[in-house]
């Protein structure tokens, strides 16, 4: 399967790419979550990425389309999480896809009101260790202000702060809504509720996919 998941930040798209990939075996890449790795480790990458994801503005296409089919070079299947993010990076893409003849076989957009929007992200929590996600109300971690999974003290993302968190919503309906319509025309997109609670928004997400539950991976 060869899966792209758009909607604004915070909808939960992290969330869902990593429970498809537990259950499918498909390769969740969050451009996201490897440039703040980048910037983690200091890394040219990482440093020419910082100021950008700081104010919550789109890193250069080139640095974030060389970053991506590096990764894609060896996969067959695989969900990408926050990319592309704008028109040049879609037809980028669809450019490198045709030419491996693995064309792509959905699109998720997930939709919700901007306040809900606005509530996830300042109340969400992330293990800088392992990436686990959080919500302080929605999915609290079972180990308080620690990582259920490794027990690392969870961290409020850097840019999940008002004023960036306006910024990147203003900087989705600019640049990547537009998306919508571009796989719209393809006949790829597949529009996810994103309200709920992760499971059910999970199953809405197989819906879409026309995936029965337990049926195994493609
Ligand atoms: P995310 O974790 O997807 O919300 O991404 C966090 C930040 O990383 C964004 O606000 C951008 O600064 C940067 N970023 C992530 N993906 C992309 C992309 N496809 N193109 C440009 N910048 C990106």
């Amino acid at each position: 399967m060869r899966l792209v998941l758009l909607g604004p930040p915070g909808i939960g798209k992290g969330t869902q790419a990593r429970r498809l990939q537990q259950e499918y075996g498909w390769t969740a890449i969050a451009t996201g979550d490897l440039l703040r790795e980048a910037m983690a480790n200091n890394t040219p990458l990482g440093e020419q990425a910082r100021a950008y994801v700081q104010r919550g503005e789109l890193v250069p296409d080139e640095l974030v389309n060389r970053m991506v089919f590096e990764r894609l070079q060896s996969l067959e299947s695989f969900i990408l999480d926050g990319y592309p993010r704008n028109l040049s990076q879609a037809q980028v893409l669809d450019a490198f896809l045709r030419e491996r003849h693995q064309p792509l076989h959905a699109v998720l957009a997930f939709e919700l009101d901007d306040e809900q929007i606005v509530q996830r992200l300042s109340g969400r929590r992330v293990c800088p260790q392992c990436g686990a996600i959080y919500h302080i109300v929605a999915n609290p971690s079972r180990a308080g202000n620690r990582c259920e999974r490794c027990g690392t003290t969870l961290i409020t993302r850097e840019d999940d702060h008002p004023d960036t968190i306006r910024r990147r919503l203003t900087v989705y309906r600019e640049q990547t809504e537009p998306l919508i319509t571009y796989y719209e025309q393809r006949s790829l997109l597949q529009r996810v509720d994103a309200s709920g609670d992760p499971e059910t928004v999970y199953q809405r997400v197989l819906h879409a996919l026309s995936i029965q539950p337990d049926s195994p991976p493609r």
